[in-house]
C-alpha cells in the first residue's frame, strides 16, 4: 500500500506526480504544479 500522494490526489504517489519526478513530461500545467509542490513537500519530509 502507497500514502496518497502529496499534491492532493487520492491515487498513490507513483502513479500520480512520481512520474513526472522521475522525469516523465507532465501532460498539463495542473500536473506540472503538483509535481513540483510535490516535490516540494517530499524534500520538506525528509
Ligand atoms: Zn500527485
Amino acid at each position: 500500500m502507497s500514502p496518497p500522494c502529496p499534491c492532493g490526489r487520492a491515487a498513490p504517489l507513483a502513479d500520480c506526480c512520481g512520474h513526472y519526478l522521475a522525469g516523465a513530461p507532465a501532460p498539463d500545467a495542473e500536473s506540472l504544479m503538483r509535481s513540483r509542490y510535490t516535490a516540494y513537500v517530499l524534500e520538506d519530509e525528509v
